[in-house]
C-alpha cells in the first residue's frame, strides 16, 4: 500500500471514529434533553417532586442498598419509607399477591413507619395488619390493577379496605377512615420476571394524580422489581456459595460434599483421611459476659487460627454456630492429632481483645481407622470432642472405634444424641438437665444412665418408680448369663434395656394414662407405634445399630403370636426374649391407671401360665428361679 493509500485508510477510520462519536452524542444530547423536559415538568406539576437533588438521593440509597448483603425485606423497607417520607406520601405499602392450598391471598411486605399505620392496627386490634392473611378480592381495584397493567387511582378508600379486609365491619371501617387526611389510593401493579408480584400502593393527601407523579411512581416501581428480582438472584447466588459469611470458612454443605469425595477417594486408594472437630469452650459465658460481638469476634479468631493452621488441601468449616470441623486428605490418626493439637495451642494463644483467651475442645477421628462409615466418622469425631469437654476442655482426644467404647459410653452417646438433636418431643429445660447429669465422670456414668432412664420412663409412665430401670438390666443381665450369652450381646442387651420404650415419648400422653378401656384403633396405636418410633428415633444414630434388632424384636413370642414379623422360636435373639419377659414381671408388680400392683408370686403364676406360648419354657424356668432366689 502507497503513502498516499494509507493515508487515505487513516483518515477513512478517523472520520468513522468521528462519525461513531457524533452519533452517540446525538443519542446522548437525546437522553438528555428528554431528561431535562422531564425534570421540568416534575419541577413544575408537583411541590414534593420539585427537588431533583433529593430524588437522586433517594435512588443512590434504593441502588445502595440493593448492591449491599442485606435481606429483601430491609430494601423493600428503605424504599417505603424513603418514597413516604422524602415525596411526602401519607403511606406507603408493598404487598406479594401469594397463592397456597387455601387460594389467593395478599399479604405485606414492607410499609412505612407512620403514625397512620399505627392508627389502623390500633383500631382493627391484634393481629396487626402485617400480620394478616389479606383477602384478594378479583373485583378490587388490586386485581383491575394486575390485569390492566397500569397505574390506577381511587377515591373510594372504603371499598379498598373492604376489599383486602372483609372481616371488619363497617363500623370499624368508618372508625378508621374519619378524620384523616388520606384522599386517595395509588396501585402500581409490580412485575417480577414477567409474572405477576404484587402492587405498590402509596396513600396520597391530593385528589388527583399528576402525569409526572405517574411517571415517577412507574419508576419507584421498577426500582422494587429491580431489588426483588437482585434479591432472587441474591439469595440463590448465597445458596451456591461455599463460605461462611461471618468467617469466611467453608460451609457445612460445602464441607459435606468434600468429605463425600474424600470417601470415595480414600476408599478406592485404601488411604486414611481425618477430621477433626472443634467446640469453643464457654461461647455461652463469652456472650452474656461481653455482648454477641465478642461472642462472634471469638468466633472469628478460631476460624482465623484454623485458616493459618490449615494446609491448602485442607477443608476448614464453620458447621454451625461455633462447631468448627476440619477435613485432613491423606492424614492418618497420628499427623491429625498433632494438628489438633497444634490448633489446640494457636486457639490459646489467641488473645482477644475484653474477652482475654479463650479456649477450645478438640475431637480426632480417623476413616478407616475408626470407622469405614462417614456417618460413624462425624459422630466418633463428636464423641471425642464431647471426652474433651467433660474431662475439663482446652484438650484434644482420640476416637475410640466403635469395638472398643463401653457399653455405658454408647448409651450416654445415645441419650446425648437423642436429647441435644430434639430427636424426641421435651421441654428444653429438662433435656439440657439431662444432657448434663450425662456428662460425669466415667465411674458415675452407669448411675447417671439409670437415673436418665428413670426420668424419661417416668415421663410417660407416672407410676415409674426410680430405681426399677436398675432392677431390670441387673436382673436381665443375670438371666442372660444363666444362659451363657457372651460378653458383647449382654452388653448390647444393657443398651437395648435403656432404650427400648423411648418411642413412648411420642406417643400422647392422654393415651397412655387413659383409666377407660382403650378403642381397638387406640391399642393397635400403643400396641405397634412405640416400636416403629423407637426405630425412627434410633435409626439415624449409627453406632446403635446392633442394639435395634434386639429391640425391634422384643414383641415377638415363642409361638409366632407376637409382632412385628411373627417370628418364632430361635427365630427371636434370645436377648429380646429376655427384655420381654422381663418388661412383662415389671409392668405386673407395677401399678397401672387400670389396675393395682401384683405381687412377685402373682406376677410369675401370669408368667409361667405363658410359657411355650410368649416364652420358651426354659427361659421362664431359669426367670423364676432367679426371682424366687431373690424373694426369699
Ligand atoms: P461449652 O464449653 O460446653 O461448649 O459451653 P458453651 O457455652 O460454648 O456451649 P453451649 O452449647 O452451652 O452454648 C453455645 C452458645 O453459643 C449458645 C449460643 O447462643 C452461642 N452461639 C451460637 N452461635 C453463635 C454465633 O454465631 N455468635 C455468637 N456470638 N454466639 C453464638
Ligand atoms: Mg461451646
Amino acid at each position: 500500500m502507497g503513502l498516499f493509500d494509507k493515508f487515505k485508510e487513516i483518515t477513512r477510520k478517523v472520520s468513522e471514529v468521528e462519525n461513531n462519536i457524533y452519533n452517540e452524542k446525538l443519542d446522548y444530547l437525546e437522553v438528555y434533553e428528554r431528561n431535562l423536559q422531564l425534570e421540568k415538568e416534575i419541577e413544575e406539576r408537583t411541590s414534593e417532586l420539585n427537588d431533583a437533588n433529593r430524588r437522586i438521593l433517594t435512588l443512590q440509597h434504593i441502588w445502595d442498598m440493593m448492591n449491599s448483603s442485606t435481606p429483601l425485606e430491609n430494601v423493600l423497607e428503605a424504599i417505603v419509607n424513603s418514597t413516604q417520607g422524602e415525596l411526602g406520601y401519607m403511606h406507603c405499602v408493598i404487598i406479594n399477591k401469594c397463592q397456597d392450598e387455601d387460594g389467593q391471598y395478599l399479604s405485606i411486605l414492607a410499609q412505612s413507619h407512620d403514625n397512620l399505620i399505627a392508627r389502623l392496627n390500633n383500631i382493627i386490634g391484634s393481629p396487626g395488619i402485617q400480620m394478616r392473611r389479606l383477602n384478594y378480592d378479583e373485583k378490587s381495584i388490586f386485581a383491575d390493577a394486575l390485569r390492566k397493567k397500569t397505574i390506577l387511582q381511587t377515591s373510594d378508600l372504603d371499598l379498598s379496605l373492604k376489599a383486602v379486609l372483609p372481616e371488619l365491619s363497617q363500623n370499624t371501617i368508618q372508625k378508621i377512615l374519619t378524620n384523616q387526611p388520606i384522599k386517595s389510593l395509588i396501585v402500581i401493579p409490580l412485575f417480577t420476571r414477567g409474572k405477576e408480584f404484587g402492587w405498590f400502593c402509596v396513600f396520597s393527601s391530593r385528589e388527583e394524580l399528576a402525569s409526572a407523579e405517574s411517571d415517577f411512581l412507574r419508576l419507584f416501581a421498577k426500582q422494587i422489581e429491580m431489588a426483588i428480582t437482585i434479591a432472587d438472584l441474591f439469595q440463590a447466588v448465597r445458596n451456591e456459595a461455599v463460605t461462611d459469611p461471618l468467617t469466611g470458612l467453608y460451609n457445612r454443605r460445602y464441607f459435606e460434599e468434600s468429605l463425600a469425595k474424600e470417601v470415595a477417594r480414600a476408599n478406592r486408594q485404601r488411604q486414611p483421611f481425618s477430621v477433626i472437630g472443634i467446640d469453643l469452650d464457654f461461647l455461652k459465658k463469652i456472650n452474656d459476659t461481653y455482648g454477641h460481638l465478642y461472642g462472634d469476634l471469638a468466633i472469628k479468631t478460631i476460624a482465623n487460627v484454623l485458616k493459618a493452621n490449615a494446609r491448602s488441601i485442607d477443608i476448614p468449616a464453620r458447621i454451625g454456630g461455633e462447631e468448627f470441623d476440619i477435613l485432613l486428605p491423606g492424614i492418618n490418626s497420628e499427623g491429625a492429632m498433632a494438628a489438633a493439637e497444634r490448633i489446640r495451642k494457636s486457639i490459646e494463644n489467641a488473645e482477644i481483645e475484653a474477652v482475654g483467651k479463650i479456649t477450645g475442645s478438640l475431637g480426632v477421628a480417623t476413616f478407616l481407622e475408626h470407622t469405614d462409615s462417614v456417618e460413624e466418622l462425624l459422630e466418633l469425631t463428636d464423641q471425642a470432642m464431647y471426652t474433651s469437654k467433660r474431662n475439663g476442655r482446652n484438650q484434644v482426644t482420640l476416637a475410640k472405634p466403635i469395638s472398643e467404647t463401653s457399653w455405658q459410653e454408647i448409651a450416654v452417646n445415645t441419650f446425648i444424641d437423642i436429647l441435644s438433636k430434639n430427636r424426641v418431643p421435651m421441654a428444653q429445660k429438662l433435656s439440657q438437665e439431662l444432657c448434663e447429669k450425662l456428662k460425669t465422670k466415667d465411674e458415675m456414668k452407669q448411675d447417671a444412665l439409670y437415673t436418665v432412664a428413670d426420668m424419661l420412663t417416668k415421663l410417660y409412665n407416672p407410676m415409674h418408680e426410680q430405681g426399677v430401670v436398675k432392677n431390670k438390666i441387673l436382673m436381665a443381665v443375670s438371666l442372660a448369663k444363666r444362659f451363657d450369652v457372651p460378653k458383647e450381646d449382654i452388653d448390647n442387651l444393657r443398651v437395648a434395656l435403656l432404650l427400648y420404650d423411648i418411642g413412648n415419648l411420642m406417643i400422647p400422653s392422654e393415651l397412655l394414662q387413659k383409666a377407660t378401656p382403650l378403642t381397638e384403633d387406640e391399642r393397635e396405636k400403643i400396641k405397634h407405634h412405640p416400636l416403629i418410633a423407637a426405630q425412627e428415633i434410633l435409626k439415624p444414630i449409627s453406632y446403635v445399630h446392633d442394639i435395634l434388632p434386639i429391640i425391634e424384636n422384643h414383641h415377638e413370642n415363642w409361638d409366632g403370636s407376637g409382632y412385628p414379623n411373627k417370628i418364632s422360636k430361635n427365630e427371636i435373639p434370645l436377648t429380646s426374649q429376655i427384655i420381654l419377659i422381663i418388661d412383662e414381671y415389671f409392668a405386673l408388680i407395677e401399678s397401672r391407671p387400670y389396675r393395682a400392683k401384683m405381687s412377685s408370686r402373682d406376677a410369675l403364676e401370669i408368667i409361667k401360665f405363658e410359657a411355650d406360648k410368649k416364652w420358651n419354657k426354659a427361659l421362664v424356668n431359669e426367670f423364676v428361679s432367679l426371682v424366687e432366689h431373690d424373694i426369699v
